[in-house]
């Protein structure tokens, strides 16, 4: 998509700290971190968010889950843990229409959040 800012990162046209990419996923540091480790994973196709997901993007949503578990693990963070979630829509705060979710971890998280 044209004037996406996540479509034009997965794109290497907007400059970001990539840490994985394949054909299907990006995942690359937040440019404002919430916690000491604060990743995006994201679609390298535009999804708007998870309410436009079908049955054709299961496998793209495991890798998706899969390579955020990987990262998490390569960062040593399986012991204490971390958060893998995404927002949609305006009373989650999502801001970028374009599917992402955040690998969050290195310090402890209340829940419910804020
Ligand atoms: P949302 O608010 O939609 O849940 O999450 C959007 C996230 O994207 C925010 O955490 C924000 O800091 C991050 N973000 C916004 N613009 C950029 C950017 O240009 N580069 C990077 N790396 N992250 C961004
Ligand atoms: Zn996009």
């Amino acid at each position: 998509m044209d004037d996406c800012l996540f479509c034009k990162i997965a794109a290497g046209q907007i400059p970001s700290k990539i840490v994985y990419q394949d054909e299907d996923v990006v995942a690359f540091e937040d440019i404002n971190p919430q916690a000491p480790y604060h990743i995006l994973l994201i679609p390298r196709r535009h999804i708007a968010s998870m309410a436009d997901l079908t049955e054709e993007d299961g496998t793209l949503l495991v890798r998706l889950f899969m390579v955020a578990a990987k990262l998490a693990h390569k960062l040593g963070l399986d012991e204490r843990g971390y958060r893998f979630v995404t927002n949609v829509g305006p009373d989650a705060g999502q801001s970028v229409l374009h599917l992402h979710s955040p690998l969050l971890g290195g310090r402890r998280f209340a829940w419910p959040p804020g």
